[in-house]
């Protein structure tokens, strides 16, 4: 059971940053500079940091917890998602020297690690086809190559980056010869690293990366040369039940909104709640929400105790982007032509949250993940 003392915590640095706060950085393509700076002076961006690097050593319940609040609270917890999800890398397969030195700076916000460079242009989903290559000299990697998507390069300090070490026709498994390396922002911008933002649907703060002859120190290499698939991999749970909780706090967001309009607008002499079409819809996505929660929190004290949880992350993550997305359409629905209006706010989150079938991982790839490892049927790709 997660201390409510968080939830509330949350709700109350949330509370002083408004929904017009939000609206009109979306509208600049801002950052919502002052807001990651409270939420990290709070502590809750440190939350899965081990107290002996000076985070809160919470688990990913209590991770949870918080970006379902932020999401829940209208903000747009895509803005900082990442430091909560990259983390894994870090602590699990960091150095001890490596964690000493930079958990201590992330946790008390002097420095942000936001970003986490995956996806290329000819690779998408199928991730052994990267091929941005670091190729070893002496005591650095040159990089060479190029990323597409990759969120809030910007506004972060560190990036966590996969790479090749060894093509992929030269190993013995696919899933061999690629590294992860963190990325000093800092210096690397400019000096063999070019970011284009990408105009896109939603302020994300997405961008290209560009990667010539960048060079990386060899210490920043995180876990064993040739072996950064598992690095990735092992943050993927995690990664699903996070985003799946704030897909939760995105559908309660829209819940919310449209109760309230429900019982206040009034047409042909009722509220439009009293008909079953604006009702009974409303009704069926509350309990698919709550569903959905279940899960999430099912999958979260799974991976606290240490419980294979595969099963139950890709669900949640299923469920809570397909009710957050149906809460968002139908909030559109009831808001009626004022779903529109900006001023409404529940247009920009229904954008946002739209990217949660489709980022990290497609609905595809965790309907397959549950046809190949729970029912055991043949890989589908
Ligand atoms: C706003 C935004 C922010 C992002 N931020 C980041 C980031 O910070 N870091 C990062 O690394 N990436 C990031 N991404 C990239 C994101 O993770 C990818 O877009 C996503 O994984 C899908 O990859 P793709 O776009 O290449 O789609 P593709 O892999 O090309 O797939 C396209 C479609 O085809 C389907 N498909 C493909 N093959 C199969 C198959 N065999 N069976 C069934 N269906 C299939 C997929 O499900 C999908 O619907 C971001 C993307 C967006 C839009």
């Amino acid at each position: 059971m997660v201390d409510p003392a968080i939830a509330e915590g949350v709700r109350s640095v949330c509370a002083r940053f408004d929904e017009d706060y939000w609206r009109r950085l979306d509208g600049v393509r801002g950052y919502p500079v002052e807001f990651v700076q409270a939420l990290t002076e709070a502590g809750y961006l440190a939350a899965l940091i081990p107290e002996e690097y000076g985070g809160a050593g919470l688990g990913v319940s209590e991770a949870a917890v918080i970006m379902e609040e932020v999401s829940r609270s209208g903000a747009h917890a895509g803005a900082c998602h990442a430091q909560m999800y990259v983390m894994a890398s870090l602590l699990r397969h960091g150095s001890t020297q490596q964690k000493e030195f930079w958990l201590p700076q992330i946790a008390s916000g002097a420095l942000r690690l936001q970003s986490f460079g995956v996806t290329e242009p000819d690779a998408g989903t199928d991730t052994t086809r990267i091929s941005t290559f670091a190729r070893r000299d002496g005591d650095r990697y040159m990089v060479t190559g190029k990323k597409v998507w990759i969120s809030r390069v910007e506004y972060s300090d560190l990036m966590v980056l996969l790479v090749r070490t060894a093509p992929r026709d030269k190993v013995e498994k696919k899933t061999d010869g690629l590294s992860v390396l963190l990325v000093d922002l800092r210096e690397a911008i400019g000096s063999g690293l070019t970011v284009k933002p990408i105009e896109a649907m939603i302020n994300h703060h997405a961008c290209e990366l560009f990667f010539d002859d960048l060079q990386v120190p060899v210490k920043n290499l995180i876990g064993t040369e040739g072996k950064g698939f598992r690095v990735i991999m092992d943050g993927m749970n995690a990664e699903r039940i996070l985003i799946a909780a704030e897909c939760v706090g995105d559908a309660r967001y829209f819940i919310d909104k449209a109760r309230a309009y429900a019982r206040e607008r009034r047409i042909f002499d009722r509220p439009i709640g009293q008909n079953q079409a604006i009702q009974l819809p409303l009704a069926r996505s509350y309990a698919e929400t709550e569903l959905a929660h279940l899960m999430v929190r099912e999958a979260a004290t799974r991976f606290d105790r240490g419980e294979p949880c595969g099963e139950q992350a890709n669900i949640a993550k299923l469920a809570a982007s397909e009710a957050s997305f149906k809460a968002g359409d139908l909030a559109m629905e009831v808001l009626g032509g004022y779903a529109f209006a900006r001023e409404y706010h529940v247009e920009r989150k229904w954008r946002e949250t739209r990217l949660y079938r489709t980022a990290p991982i497609s609905t595809n790839f965790i309907l397959a993940h549950i046809g190949e490892h729970v029912l055991g049927l043949p890989r589908s790709f």
